[in-house]
């Protein structure tokens, strides 16, 4: 496989559209080419977190952050975000 002009097959065999015997000859294509394996471990690296970052929160976060804003809240006259406003 040529790797010129890759990118929309590899666009195609991250999404999981590739024809299975195209996507056959891009697997092979990944064992000789360093740069598209990068591409396709960025890839699944960037998917995983973006699910790990729509996990909903723990139980519990949403009190203990208010919790903790109040604590700050009442020890300081202006919280730091609040300070130097303007
Ligand atoms: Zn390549």
């Amino acid at each position: 496989m040529v790797h010129g002009g890759s990118d929309r097959l590899l666009a195609a065999f991250l999404a999981g559209d590739l024809d299975p015997a195209v996507a056959r000859r891009w697997k092979e294509h990944l064992r000789e080419c360093e740069r598209c394996r990068h591409a396709v471990r960025e890839d699944r690296d960037g998917r995983r977190a973006a699910r790990l970052l729509r996990r909903p929160a723990p139980p519990g976060l949403a009190a203990r952050v208010c919790f903790a804003v109040e604590m700050a809240a009442a020890g300081r006259a202006a919280a730091p975000w609040q300070a130097g406003a303007g």
